[in-house]
């Protein structure tokens, strides 16, 4: 019989976070099942930093983006006896499953957790998209949007001047962000870890782009594949037109969650919450084909991978 849940959220922030723990808490409370917070991820955990959300203590979030239970990076969780201290205090206040929210990292804490003996349920919850074992994490629809709403500004402007804007997304060593944009946005290159970059193909694609009479070009740019000031010198020497760079960063992150991030979110959620309700545990949520469902953490991580979309990125350089 759970009596009593704990969530926490970890890793990078993601939007759509406070919708899943709202999710949580008012499926919980509804079966009858006390909910205690955990304040910024595995560190609060460590510092037993718990207290008791109610109904009400998740009223209003729903729109909002970051996290209420605040996040933090926590390296030393990594030292299996900071586990155990972890593990002793989840006991200590009688928590009988925890709901992790959060990206990779936060799913491999959760494993050894779960390994451990203390059952665990991960929900994906990073902008990058980059997790295993789900079609879509939780914040990366908002960080779409986002993504969007700032390359079409730049598209008005880099048109009436004739420039080339190179613009930067976040996405660590995923392209998801930088790939659904540049379809999204009708970008003449995007540039993603999961495919060789060649600087014949960018300039074939912006001097076609300059024939035909284009007045500027987008070029979309996923972080960590290249240095995008050098590949703005050398386009600058090409095409001798002005080239303007824009790391776009953390306002990727912020904004009111999009439907599908807040719909999502409420969804995997309550079925975290009716996963330990059956006594499931070590398992990680995910949206595949349009279903909720859940795997093994271990088996995510170590024999899925989050798949690239071939056909999105053939549509992307097709469509320019
Ligand atoms: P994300 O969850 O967004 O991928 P991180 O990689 O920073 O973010 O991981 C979040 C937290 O998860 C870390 O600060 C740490 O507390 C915990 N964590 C990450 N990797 C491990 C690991 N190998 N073992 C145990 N805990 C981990």
């Amino acid at each position: 019989m759970i009596k009593k849940i704990g969530i926490l959220t970890s890793g990078g922030d993601a939007p759509g976070m406070n919708a899943a723990i709202r999710a949580i808490v008012r499926t919980a409370i509804n079966s009858g099942i006390q909910v205690l917070g955990i304040r910024d991820g595995y560190l609060g955990l460590h510092q037993e930093r718990i207290f008791e959300l109610k109904r009400d203590d998740v009223a209003d979030i729903l729109n909002r983006a970051g996290t209420i239970l605040g996040t933090a990076r926590f390296p030393a969780f990594k030292d299996e006896a900071v586990r155990k201290d972890a593990m002793s205090i989840l006991r200590k206040h009688e928590i009988d499953g925890l709901v992790v929210i959060g990206g990779e990292g936060s799913y491999k804490g959760a494993k050894l957790l779960s390994f451990e003996g203390f059952p665990c349920v991960c929900i994906p919850g990073t902008i990058d998209n980059d997790i295993p074992g789900t079609d879509y994490s939780i914040g990366f629809s908002t960080a779409l949007r986002n993504v969007i709403d700032d390359v079409d500004k730049l598209r008005d402007t880099a048109s009436s001047h004739k420039r080339i804007s190179l613009v930067e997304t976040m996405g660590r060593n995923c392209g998801d962000l930088a790939l659904y944009a540049s379809v999204a946005c009708g970008a003449e290159y995007v540039i993603v870890p999961e495919r060789q970059f060649s600087l014949e193909e960018l300039y074939k694609n912006i001097d076609d782009g300059l024939k035909q009479g284009k007045r500027h070009a987008i070029v979309l740019i996923c972080e960590n594949v290249l240095d995008i000031k050098e590949l703005a010198a050398d386009l600058e020497t090409h095409t001798g037109l002005e080239i303007r760079t824009t790391i776009l960063g953390h306002v990727q992150r912020g904004g009111s969650p999009t439907a599908f991030d807040r719909i999502v979110a409420s969804q995997m959620g309550s079925y975290a919450v009716d996963l330990i309700k059956r006594g499931v545990g070590g398992v990680c949520i995910g949206i595949q084909d349009n279903h909720i469902v859940h795997h093994e953490i271990a088996e995510s991580l170590c024999q899925m991978q989050h798949k690239f979309d071939v056909n999105l990125y053939n549509l992307s350089n097709l469509l320019i």
